[in-house]
């Protein structure tokens, strides 16, 4: 029997001409097309657990000849009516019960649900499987772009006699269409996921950012730090960003409790360099530059969409991820990973990686005022930490059109300690600090207050074979020094490199990103040992720069973000203050099965 059978006499009749059906091997066909069609299994269970809903089927054509009952048919998502399969169907009727044979020709429910009710005995046996470039009655019927490549396969179902019930060509649809392979997959298109497909585009990989908002979305963490230039050069956004409105910070000072202001850090002073001057962001438009930087090269960006599910080869590997939008559910496959789900911490959250920093247990609530206090000249953009009691702290950001962002940090049982409206604690902590109650006095509130207190963590691991954590997505620091999006996209340009070296190497098994993970951990380090520091009683930057003059070009690196170098003598030093941790163990690459087993 040919493979095209029936579908080709369903065509004839309808003087129609059947696409070329090229036959393929199953284990040539990809993921999720593989597990959806080698099997021998009916379709319709097997299509009603992959999309987890029921199927009805709408008969496009059907006619009688004698006992043989042809249709060309497509079956449908009961909930959300998507077609799910095209198909040409041939059904000897005289070989089922009345009962079933009445259901066939009822038209309502595919024929495998009617095998299944009714109880008949049969098996199914592909006898081959094919790729079509889909013609255009096929694409109009299944809704997929014009010259997709679908997958399908040729099936019999057989009486346990083996007397063909029933002949079938299959074919899948949108999973297909939508679904081409890609190189790389990235899950979550903040700062850390574009970084990392600007990188991998450019150097000519298939890469789709997957992001389950539509932009332009909402996102905390408004402040740059000085380094964070040199990712974005790498980028190529310094000359976006120069041309950009937001409201340049060239400095960070600090205001004791009763608003005694530090003289200021400028940046300029320790650096005599372009990246001294860096910047305030909205985030909802800054992420959207760097969508835009990434897709200039040829990334392709999916909002709306949600990665739901990490799909795994028999072998564990990551292979495909299933999805879910408005359009409903497909699936998506490559051979490399980047959890980039910030906060949402896809990977660490499912896998019980999560490691939080029990000394960094804080929380923050947070808002925005328009027409707020900003000081002048090279200070107007200047961020400000001002503390309030117990070593809580406000930020002050001043950003463009007349915004300011301010939160206050503390831990939870002080911030909570008198009834939980965000508003009233917020008030309450202005109160206690004479420079943010001034800076405030003459704004106003814009946006209802904000709360969040999944602060401090890190992974236990940072990758696995086929899949890498980016960003927040690996760890998340407090963010008094405003470390965030620096170290998304440092570790962003890392992974995007470490990807493509794995690739050329053709190695994407975990340990190929044991430099990405010495190098991201780090940074991390020196970020949270200063942080450490700040949050000890026994410190403060005047008594140490007194103590130690020589270490202020030091202390002043890392709040620029300068931590990819030697700070050892630093650290030693601060220990005479405070109780600086040793660096964490966790966070290197999971050992893959086969290492595993030989160690
Ligand atoms: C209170 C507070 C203040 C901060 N202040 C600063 C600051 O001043 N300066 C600074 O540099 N940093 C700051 N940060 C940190 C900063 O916000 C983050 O470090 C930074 O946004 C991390 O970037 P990312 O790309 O890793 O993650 P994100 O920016 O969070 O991006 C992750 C993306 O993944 C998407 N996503 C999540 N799950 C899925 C899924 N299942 N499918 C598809 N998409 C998904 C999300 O919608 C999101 O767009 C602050 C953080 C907090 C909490």
């Amino acid at each position: 029997m040919s493979i095209e059978y029936p579908l080709n006499e369903i065509y004839g009749r309808n003087d129609r001409v059947l696409p070329e059906l090229m036959p393929l091997a199953g284990t040539q066909m990809p993921q999720p097309y593989r597990g959806l069609l080698v099997h021998q299994r009916d379709m319709t269970p097997t299509l009603c657990s992959f999309h987890k809903s029921q199927i009805r089927i709408e008969a496009l054509k059907s006619w009688q000849n004698e006992n043989m009952y042809y249709r060309e048919v497509l079956l449908r998502s009961k909930e959300s009516n998507r077609a799910l399969l095209y198909g040409g169907i041939k059904i000897n009727l005289s070989l089922l019960p009345a009962e079933a044979a009445r259901k066939v020709l009822e038209e309502k429910e595919p024929l495998g649900g009617i095998l299944a009710d009714c109880e008949v005995e049969h098996s199914s046996e592909p006898s081959g499987y094919f790729e079509i470039k889909a013609g255009s009655f096929i694409d109009e019927k299944l809704a997929v772009a014009k010259g997709s490549i679908l997958y399908g396969r040729r099936n019999t179902l057989y009486s346990p006699e083996r007397k063909p019930i029933a002949e079938i060509v299959e074919i899948l649809p949108l999973e297909t269409a939508v679904n081409k392979d890609y190189d790389v997959i990235i899950m979550g298109g903040g700062p850390s996921g574009s970084s990392a497909a600007r990188i991998l585009a450019e150097e000519g990989y298939k890469t789709l950012v997957i992001e389950k908002e539509t932009f332009p979305r909402y996102r905390v963490g408004e402040s740059l730090i000085p380094y964070c230039y040199y990712p974005l050069k790498r980028l190529g956004m310094i000359e976006k960003m120069q041309s950009s409105h937001f409201q340049s910070k060239q400095s960070v000072q600090f205001v004791t409790q009763d608003g005694k202001l530090s003289a200021p850090f400028y940046f300029m002073k320790h650096m005599n360099h372009e990246a001294a001057n860096t910047w305030q962001v909205n985030r909802s438009q800054f992420d959207i530059m760097m969508r835009d930087n990434a897709v200039e090269v040829g990334a392709e960006f999916l909002e709306g969409t949600t990665v739901k599910k990490l799909i795994r080869s028999e072998d564990g590997k990551p292979e495909a991820v299933k999805v879910s939008s408005d359009n409903g559910e497909s699936t998506f496959s490559a051979r490399m990973f980047l959890d980039c789900t910030g906060k949402d911490t896809m990977t660490m959250s499912k896998n019980k990686w999560r490691i939080t920093d029990k000394k960094l247990k804080k929380m923050a609530i947070w808002t925005y005022y328009k027409g707020a206090k900003r000081d002048e000249g090279i200070d107007e953009g200047a961020t400000t930490v001002a503390y309030v009691e117990e070593k809580g702290w406000f930020w002050y950001i001043p950003l463009h059109d007349d915004m300011v962002s301010v939160g206050v940090v503390a831990e939870k049982d002080y911030l909570f300690n008198d009834g939980r409206d965000l508003k009233k604690i917020f008030d309450r902590e202005v109160e206690k600090n004479v420079w943010i109650k001034d800076h405030l006095s003459t704004g106003e509130v814009v946006v209802d207050h904000k709360v969040t207190s999944e602060f401090s963590y890190r992974s236990k691991y940072c990758a696995e074979d086929n899949l890498l954590l980016v960003g927040d997505a690996f760890a998340f620091l407090d963010p008094v020094f405003s470390s965030g999006v620096f170290l998304a996209l440092y570790s962003g340009v890392l992974a995007g490199e470490s990807v493509v070296e794995a690739f050329r190497k053709d190695d994407l098994r975990a340990h190929s990103f044991e430099d990405y993970s010495k190098s991201f951990r780090n940074g991390l380090e020196a970020m949270r040992a200063l942080v450490y520091a700040f949050y000890d009683q026994d410190f403060s930057f005047g008594k140490f720069i007194k103590k130690y003059p020589h270490l202020h070009s030091d202390l002043t690196d890392c709040l620029i973000g300068n931590v990819y170098r030697d700070l050892e003598e630093l650290f030693r030093a601060m220990r005479d203050f405070a109780d600086i941790p040793a660096p964490l163990e966790h966070g290197l690459p999971k050992p893959s099965r086969e290492e595993a087993q030989l160690s």
